[in-house]
């Protein structure tokens, strides 16, 4: 156990309890994950007396800067090159039943351990001098690390009960290190499920998040549902399961569908958000299902009500709500139009259209598409990675071609009310979509001059004439003219027509 406490800081905290007259010991993940071999630079530090005033001997003897002390909580943090040592009493927690907050007592070591959420965080080291390395396991956490087992020290009920957010982190750790959950720790989550309502919607996403973040996270929402925990704090992901039949026809499982695109995703992406549009992608699924004789299940715009669905759900979790819920929404809503570029006529048109509207995101979709080919049909899902292999080369051609991919359109709404002396308004608004959609059809080529003639032909078709031409708009005018309608299109609706009028 010794060589495991090489770090220098170990001894400095040795020596500090020493001066101090109190015991110390290193606990929870840091032991554990000696265990598990893995490396960490997080430690907490529990002793028998002020975790505070030991940190502050310990940042002496370093001879570095003092701890950052939260007084609130009885305990101090230590900053020593890039490890984290947190410092605190041991203690004894009492709980009541409406809130989590603890009843907080000083105790010793054993009630330190004993209000730990599982045997495998409750392993503490001896940083005593004579006592230097020596584990003290009481509730054999060393057996259940090596037997892959998530246990409470003691009766679950109690655990969980004290704190439900325990019932997320046995889930979130199951999930990580693929440990399975002792069956009566698993049933005292199943009785218990009902108080995660006490726990704020942060510390759960903090959780979740860590299960969507792990190798394999389907393992995590299939305990989440099996512990009846998903179907409160996430309905509308226990929705997606089941299958239903009509005259002997059945649509597939969305819940297991779902997953399976999650882990494949999984493989190959850690982007957090992009696994997300994973989950989210076919949320809209159960509100959409319809059977139709003819063609059996269907599930219209079930794109575009799971978009409108994103932001409920990511306020609702306390999630971000800003480019990253946008992101996710997007992929939500384009996730089936690659889908559509993959027959063999597909037009130059339609590629454009989707590099326009995904922009630099459009790798990031079609990795969600090609996850999303679940078939069990290894011919099939042959031919379709083909299929998909064939639409990235065509965005390749295109994208080359056009640089669609950030675009922004070459004719300003500043150019057209220069150029026709008009002021703003609607119509200037259809001028500019009719000029982008020809664009985008490959109607009008991507350039300025040719944009140009195209916009004072549409000018004439609404009755308007020219007071400017193209020779009135040198290279210096375009791009003062580009820049001054990206700052307009930034203000708040109302504010932009008075802006221009100035
Ligand atoms: P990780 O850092 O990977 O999330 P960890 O086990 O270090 O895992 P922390 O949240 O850092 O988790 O907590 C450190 C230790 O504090 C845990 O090992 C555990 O002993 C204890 N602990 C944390 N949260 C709780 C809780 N809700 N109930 C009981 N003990 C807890
Ligand atoms: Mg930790």
């Amino acid at each position: 156990m010794k060589k495991h406490l090489q770090h220098p800081i170990f001894k400095i905290i040795t020596q500090a309890a020493e001066n101090l007259q109190v015991d110390a010991y290193v606990v929870g993940g840091f032991v554990r994950d000696i265990f598990l071999e893995r490396i960490s630079k997080d430690a907490d530090i529990v002793t028998i007396g002020s975790g505070i005033e030991l940190a502050k001997e310990a940042a002496k003897l370093a001879k570095i800067s003092p701890p950052k002390v939260f007084k609130n909580f009885g305990t101090a943090m230590l900053q020593y090159k890039d490890w984290e040592i947190e410092f605190v009493g041991a203690r004894k927690e009492s709980y009541r039943k409406d809130s989590r907050k603890p009843i907080v007592e000083n105790g010793s070591l054993e009630d330190d351990q004993n209000r730990r959420d599982f045997t495998i965080n409750a392993l503490a080291i001896n940083l005593g001098t004579q006592h230097y390395g020596e584990l003290l396991d009481p509730f054999n956490g060393l057996q259940d690390l090596h037997d892959s087992i998530i246990r409470t020290p003691r009766d679950p009920a109690i655990t969980f009960s004290d704190d439900p957010l325990r019932m997320m982190r046995a889930i979130r750790f199951a999930t990580q290190l693929d440990f399975s959950i002792s069956a009566e720790t698993f049933e005292g989550i199943r009785k218990s499920a009902d108080r995660i309502s006490i726990i704020s919607k942060e510390r759960i996403m903090d959780e979740m998040n860590k299960i969507i973040l792990s190798n394999k996270p389907s393992k995590g929402f299939i305990l989440l549902h099996q512990s009846g925990l998903m179907k409160l704090i996430f309905p509308e992901f226990e929705a997606l399961r089941g299958t239903e039949y009509v005259d002997g026809k059945g649509h597939k499982d969305n819940f297991y569908h779902t997953l399976e695109v999650l882990d494949k995703l999984s493989q190959k992406t850690d982007n957090l958000w992009l696994r997300w549009a994973a989950i989210l992608h076919d949320i809209a699924k159960p509100a959409t299902k319809r059977y139709e004789p003819e063609t059996g299940w269907t599930f219209h715009s079930h794109e575009f009500v799971g978009a409108k669905m994103v932001p409920r759900i990511f306020r609702r979790f306390k999630l971000p709500v800003n480019e990253k819920m946008k992101f996710v929404q997007k992929l939500v809503q384009l996730h089936l139009r690659p889908i559509a570029l993959t027959e063999e006529n597909v037009t130059d048109s339609a590629i454009r259209r989707l590099l326009f509207e995904a922009g630099d995101d459009i790798d990031d979709l079609m990795m969600l598409c090609e996850a999303d080919i679940t078939s069990k049909n290894p011919r099939k899902v042959k031919r379709y990675l083909r299929n998909f292999k064939m639409v990235r080369r065509k965005l390749q051609e295109v994208e080359e071609k056009d640089r669609i991919r950030n675009w922004e359109p070459p004719i300003s709404g500043d150019i057209i009310i220069k150029t026709f002396d008009i002021k703003p308004g609607p119509k200037v608004g259809e001028i500019k979509t009719a000029i982008r959609e020809a664009i985008l059809d490959g109607e009008v080529e991507h350039d300025f001059k040719k944009a140009f003639r195209f916009m004072l032909k549409i000018g004439k078709d609404k009755g308007l004439d020219a007071q400017l031409d193209l020779h009135d708009f040198n290279d210096q005018m375009l791009h003062w003219y580009k820049k001054k309608d990206q700052q307009q299109t930034e203000l708040p609706n109302g504010s932009n027509n008075k802006k221009i009028q100035e």
